[in-house]
């Protein structure tokens, strides 16, 4: 990665003002689901086992700038405290007296968590004052919060023009394995892509088809795919004003020479809900009053053959409505074959929050190369976009002593320096 990382500077004695995602499920008080609490622990104990003291910060939900208690971080801060093993206070809110005296009582070893960012609409709007108030929290600032760094909001991007920005081992680890998924993925590559609408991944597929030897389309979003085909689709999921797009990703493959894998057979019902009658039809066939749910058994065995001899694998995006579990069975056999071809020594790579939904269930996650924490920051980066939280970090000086940035960032980029100079003066 070419951003400096937690490991590059000396965090001992320093405040470090850490951004993470803690933007997880929160039922009636209780965190559902902790992936992403779990996966800010490496950042967390590396920086208080060297001495660090640390300023936590996120956001929980869609607020919209007021206070709202069901958004509030209290539920995160036990859990999280229940993972480290010692408390995590969250202070009232992420401005105010109380909340800067907190910060200035904290000694090394020591961490709270400021109060839902989000309750300040100065967050989402990148607000410089409310940015200076949180830069002044820390030494240092840390962002490992790969799921958000796709917005340029206050704490992910406004604290960086005030404070050396360094990576979080998480945003370390996301970023490392989606660049080599791109720059240097182990062939034959294949991309598996479904989820419910070709609009939100036009960019992901176009990118892909310039690294891909295999492009596998499922989900509502072959929908768009078997209408350009010529097939129609009956009540199906359809974005018709994407057609043409789609017709013309398929040329573009066709000439690249990719292989594409559309379903040939599908599962349609007569509603998508739980319980409602259906059955396979080939794709050409699929009834007027009847619904695409899940790509049929002919299309998951062609799927599973395409992939076979694949080295790396991207998946994002369900094959079928999977919250139904009648119309999961492609989703689930797509899931099972990739973890098993991740036994084999082949680099599978989970992204998007309903595809790792899906995973999960099946209890899979543990044997895929990476399971991506971000949802819109993955199909982002995916699509070959530099993310704005990313950007804002501390360049890693080139090894030859020439400058890479001109020289408007001159005072950080020296900073930089003498951060990576420290490190090498200490191992
Ligand atoms: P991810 O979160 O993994 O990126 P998306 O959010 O793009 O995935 O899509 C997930 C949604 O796509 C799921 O809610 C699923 O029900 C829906 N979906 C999958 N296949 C179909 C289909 N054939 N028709 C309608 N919706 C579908
Ligand atoms: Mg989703």
């Amino acid at each position: 990665m070419d951003k400096l990382t937690i490991r590059d500077f000396d965090p001992a004695g320093k405040r470090v003002l850490v951004r993470v995602d803690f933007n997880v499920p929160v039922e009636d008080g209780k965190v559902k689901d902790d992936t992403r609490i779990r996966a800010a622990l490496p950042t967390i104990r590396y920086l208080l086992s060297h001495g660090a003291s640390i300023v936590l910060m996120s956001h929980l939900g869609r607020p919209k700038g007021k206070v709202v208690e069901s958004a509030r971080l209290r539920p995160v801060a036990e859990r999280l405290s229940s993972l480290l093993g010692r408390p995590v206070p969250v202070t009232g809110d992420a401005l105010g007296i109380g909340t800067r005296d907190a910060v200035a009582r904290l000694k090394p070893g020591q961490l709270l968590l400021l109060e839902n960012l989000r309750f300040h609409g100065e967050e989402e709007a990148n607000d410089a004052e409310y940015a200076a108030t949180l830069a002044s929290y820390g030494d240092v600032f840390v962002n490992d919060a790969f799921g958000t760094a796709h917005r340029a909001h206050a704490s992910t991007v406004g604290v960086a023009s005030h404070l050396p920005g360094y990576a979080g081992l998480l945003m370390e680890a996301e970023i490392n394995a989606l660049s080599k998924l791109l720059e240097a993925p182990a062939k034959p590559f294949a991309a598996v892509i479904g989820g419910a609408k070709v609009s939100g991944k036009l960019g992901v597929l176009e990118n892909l088809l310039t690294k891909v030897d295999a492009l596998l389309i499922g989900g509502g979003m072959a929908n768009t795919f078997i209408v350009a085909q010529g097939h129609t689709v009956g009540k199906s999921l359809l974005e018709r004003e994407l057609v043409d797009d789609a017709q013309r990703i398929l040329e573009l493959a066709e000439k690249r020479g990719v292989q594409v894998v559309l379903p040939t057979d599908v599962v349609v019902a007569k509603e998508v809900t739980r319980g409602a009658e259906h059955k396979v039809v080939p794709v050409h066939k699929v009834p007027n009053s009847w619904s695409i749910v899940d790509i049929g058994p002919a299309s998951t065995d062609a799927f599973t053959q395409a992939l076979e001899p694949m080295q790396t694998v991207l998946w994002n995006g369900p094959l079928g409505v999977f919250e139904v579990p009648t119309f999961g069975d492609g989703t689930r056999a797509i899931a099972r074959f990739l973890a098993r071809r991740a036994d084999d020594g082949a680099t599978v790579i989970v992204g998007g929050g309903d595809s790792v939904a899906a995973l999960e269930e099946l209890g899979l996650t543990d044997r895929l190369a990476h399971v991506s924490t971000g949802g819109g920051a993955t199909l982002e980066f995916l699509e070959g976009r530099e993310l704005p939280g990313v950007a804002v970090l501390e360049d890693r000086p080139a090894a030859d002593p020439a400058p890479r940035r001109r020289a408007a960032k001159s005072g950080k980029e020296s900073q930089a320096i003498v951060a990576a100079g420290d490190r090498k003066a200490r191992s």
